[in-house]
């Protein structure tokens, strides 16, 4: 069988795969993380095919391997080939990251609570008792919309170009969920840019996912894209006088929960955030 992930100086493997994935921010993420606490693992990023997918997850079992991140587009193919998946990762039917319990490789979803993390650590408030609408009805979209609604928002709308698509992502919200409009995005308290509208390198970087004159002042305008760091749709919210969050800090937290499913302990937060930030400013 072909080798993906043990390094050969003896430190602990980790890994994200995907196709493509060299692009990744994850390795300079969980390095500086793994620096800073001592920890002796080392993190890669791991083109793989959907056929080899099944081999890597052979390929974990092994001692000197940590754990694993899943990216696009293997993260569905990864909740079935695992040997349990949490509720959250089942309700999704996809899996971002895997652990080890033993022999038994168990598969997670840390996108929607590292949304919700970073969303209580960014506006002091979180999503609680909240109105939120949400663009776009792909896995991040989904993730969203499944922890919004276990945080306790008041409602979490879902608007996209596919309006079967909408319905069930915001099927996953509860019975506070249901498809609706753009139209819709003024009377809500957050709304939340879940498509790649804006995100550098798709040749759309100037346009928005949301008319300018759809948001006002106190709202909370969210990007999922952290590339560019601060995306038009960002600087208009900002312009109008609403609180603005990119998607640094869904992407850090995400990845803290990470490391300590792997690692038992805390992520060093700031460090991986200054990582990144220095990563994408170059
Ligand atoms: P995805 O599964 O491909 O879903 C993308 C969604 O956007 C789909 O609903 C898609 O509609 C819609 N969309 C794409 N292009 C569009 C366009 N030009 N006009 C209208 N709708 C469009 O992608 P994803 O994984 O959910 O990622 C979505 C965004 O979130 C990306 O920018 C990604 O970088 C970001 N993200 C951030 C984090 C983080 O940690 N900050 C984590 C995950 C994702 P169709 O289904 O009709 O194509």
């Amino acid at each position: 069988m072909a080798k993906f992930l043990i390094p050969s100086d003896g430190r602990t493997a980790a890994a994200v795969i995907g196709d493509p994935v060299m692009h990744s921010l994850s390795p300079t993420i969980y390095n500086a993380a793994f620096v800073y606490d001592q920890v002796n693992w080392s993190y890669s990023a791991v083109n793989v095919t959907t056929e080899q997918v099944s081999d890597v997850l052979q390929e974990i079992r092994q001692p000197g391997v940590g754990g694993l991140s899943v990216t696009m587009p293997h993260k569905e193919t990864v909740a079935n080939l695992v040997d349990e998946t949490t509720p959250h990762a089942e309700r999704l039917g996809a899996v971002n990251c895997v652990s080890k319990n033993g022999g038994t490789l168990v598969g997670h979803n840390t996108d929607g609570k590292g949304f919700i993390k970073a969303i209580e650590a960014e506006t002091n408030e979180g999503a609680k008792g909240k109105s939120c609408l949400v663009i776009g009805a792909g896995g991040a979209a989904k993730a969203v919309a499944l922890a919004l609604g276990e945080a306790g928002a008041s409602e979490v709308i879902v608007s996209s170009r596919n309006a079967s698509k909408s319905k069930k992502a915001a099927s996953l919200a509860g019975k506070v969920g249901r498809s609706g409009s753009l139209l819709e995005a003024e009377k809500v308290d957050v709304i939340i840019n879940a498509t790649p509208i804006g995100m550098r390198g798709t040749g759309n970087e100037k346009l928005l996912p949301l008319p300018a004159e759809a948001m006002h002042k106190g709202q909370i305008v969210v990007d999922l894209i952290y590339h560019p760091l601060q995306t038009e749709f960002l600087k208009s919210a900002s312009r109008i006088g609403a609180r603005t969050m990119n998607g640094i800090g869904m992407l850090i937290h995400q990845a803290a929960l990470q490391y300590t499913l792997w690692t038992n302990k805390e992520a060093p937060l700031d460090v991986m955030q200054a990582a990144v930030i220095q990563q994408i400013s170059k």
